[in-house]
């Protein structure tokens, strides 16, 4: 199921689910061999997403990938390989998912690759403090739709469900 999937995807690799990835003990020098920097985020040994090798959508060292990358199945994965969801449908989510991303990063001029987050932060907060928040919400609007899709994908298809 991985290879029907994960090739047109990388979302857990390009900082839009993940900020990012788990590093195991003893993986010190395979870090330093991908070039991935380890650090510390909320306590946890990581490296930080958007990956450094991520070409996306596709990993540049598959075959030598972390520890973390080699046992992630996110939860669309995981019910596509249930059979609780068809490839079809996981697959439809995935492009949803990825024009998103690229009309978000093609209205906010980001580069290729880039997490769109800190900058619909910073634009959502801006629009906040507008003088006139509903009419500058309302000249983004399409950027704010494409924005709310990729949560709302993120959130119910991605990621694991979250506690009430
Ligand atoms: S988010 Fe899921 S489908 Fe996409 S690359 Fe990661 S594991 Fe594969
Ligand atoms: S090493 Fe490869 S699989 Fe792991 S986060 Fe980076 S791009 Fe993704």
């Amino acid at each position: 199921m991985v290879a029907a999937l994960c090739p047109t995807c990388s979302l857990c690799c390009n900082g839009v689910l993940h900020r990012w990835t788990r590093v195991f003990p003893g993986e010190e020098a395979l870090l330093e061999r991908l070039g991935l920097e380890k650090v510390v985020r909320d306590g946890t040994p990581c490296f930080d997403q958007p990956c450094p090798r991520l070409a996306e959508p596709l990993c540049t060292v598959y075959a030598d990938r972390p520890r973390t990358c080699r046992t992630y199945h996110c939860a669309l994965l995981q019910k596509v390989e249930a059979g609780t969801v068809d490839v079809a449908a996981a697959q439809r989510d995935i492009a949803a998912a990825r024009a998103a991303i690229d009309r978000i990063r093609a209205a906010l001029s980001l580069p290729a690759g880039a997490t769109p987050w800190p900058a619909v932060t910073a634009l959502l907060e801006a629009l906040a403090a507008a003088p006139d928040p509903i009419a500058a919400r309302r000249k983004h609007a399409k950027l704010l739709a494409d924005v709310a899709t990729l949560e709302l994908l993120a959130r119910a298809r991605f990621l694991p469900p979250q506690p009430p």
